[in-house]
């Protein structure tokens, strides 16, 4: 099967490439032309236009920003689904709100194009290896028609409900990531203030009770003071604007994230929006006028 894919940054570029190696053709689109040019030279296909891949593949992978780039590729003007046949199934990946997963299923299933929400976890490095993490929501046959080649670039691949779930679980994913590092941030410059070495405290903590694949990633680059990206602070603010969006409309208050994202913000105006999300360390840090440092 010839698969379409949008959206070449970060994340897609190489989920293109496993997907190559898995033995597909691609045919690969994105608004810069430099993105297409590196995934050609990986042997995909390039097309000039998101019209281009509509017209000839049946399935068709989005790895876009957030919400609004879904819509305008696949509802937009010169969309997917102006050149889409009956029966494509549109399958987006980008981290988006689950309302606006559902309002462009709702719009495909008129023109009879199946859309299924699965963004994923794992960033750049688990992108590259093959091995993310992907929540699926959705149509359940549609999900068992390309599970398979969504397999060559996921180590899992996990239906969770109806459309607009692999977002929501999404959405659960980041609160968790965000929350746990700023408790990490808070606790490591407690143990500092304290003098006692946050270096000692993880080593001390980090097989028992609080300790999480969070802590393990995160707690070395905090305390090495490397704040590169990695997952920046301003993805994860659109996430986070996502998550209280939802819990607003669905009834679930969420006063920890509404907390984590004032840091976040604070942070952004002060011009670290493209750290790393580690960089949460840096608002302790400007508090108490310390370093959490090995
Ligand atoms: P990115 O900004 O690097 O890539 C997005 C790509 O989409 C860019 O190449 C851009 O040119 C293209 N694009 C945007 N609008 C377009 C349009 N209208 N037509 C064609 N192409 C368009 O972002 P990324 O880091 O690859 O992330 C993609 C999604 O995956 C986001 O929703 C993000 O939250 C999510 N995600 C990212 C990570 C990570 O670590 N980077 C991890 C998990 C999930």
């Amino acid at each position: 099967m010839k698969v379409g894919f949008i959206g070449l940054g970060i994340m897609g570029k190489p989920m293109v490439k496993n997907l190559l190696k898995a033995g597909h053709k691609v045919l690969a689109y994105d608004m810069f032309r430099a993105n297409v040019d590196d995934v050609v030279s990986a042997g995909a296909s390039g097309a000039a236009s998101i019209a281009e891949v509509a017209k000839e593949c049946k399935l068709i992978i989005t790895m876009l920003p957030n919400g609004p780039e879904v819509k305008e590729v696949v509802l937009g003007a010169g969309g997917v689904l102006e050149s889409a046949a009956s029966g494509t199934v549109v399958f987006d990946m980008s981290s988006i709100a689950p309302g606006v997963a559902q309002e462009v299923c709702a719009e495909c299933a008129k023109k009879g194009v199946k859309m299924l929400d699965a963004p994923v976890s794992g960033g750049e490095p688990k992108a590259i290896d093959g091995t993310l993490s992907v929540m699926v929501g959705g149509d359940e046959a549609t999900f068992n028609e390309v599970k398979d080649v969504i397999g060559s670039m996921a180590a899992s691949v996990v239906h969770c409900g109806d459309i607009g779930a692999g977002s929501t679980t999404k959405l659960a994913n980041q609160i968790i990531v965000a929350l746990n590092i700023a408790a990490v941030s808070e606790a490591f410059m407690l143990s500092t203030k304290a003098g006692v070495s946050p270096e000692k405290v993880f080593d001390a903590i980090k097989g028992g009770l609080a300790g999480s694949t969070v802590m393990n990633a995160k707690a070395p680059m905090i305390m090495d003071g490397n704040f590169k990206p990695g997952f920046k602070i301003d993805l994860h603010i659109k996430d986070l604007a996502n998550a209280l969006e939802t819990g607003h409309k669905v009834g679930s208050p969420l006063p920890f994230t509404a907390a984590v994202m004032e840091i976040l913000q604070h942070l952004r105006a002060h011009g670290l929006g493209q750290n790393d999300h580690s960089a949460i360390a840096k608002y302790y840090e400007k508090l108490t006028d310390s370093e959490i440092r090995k």
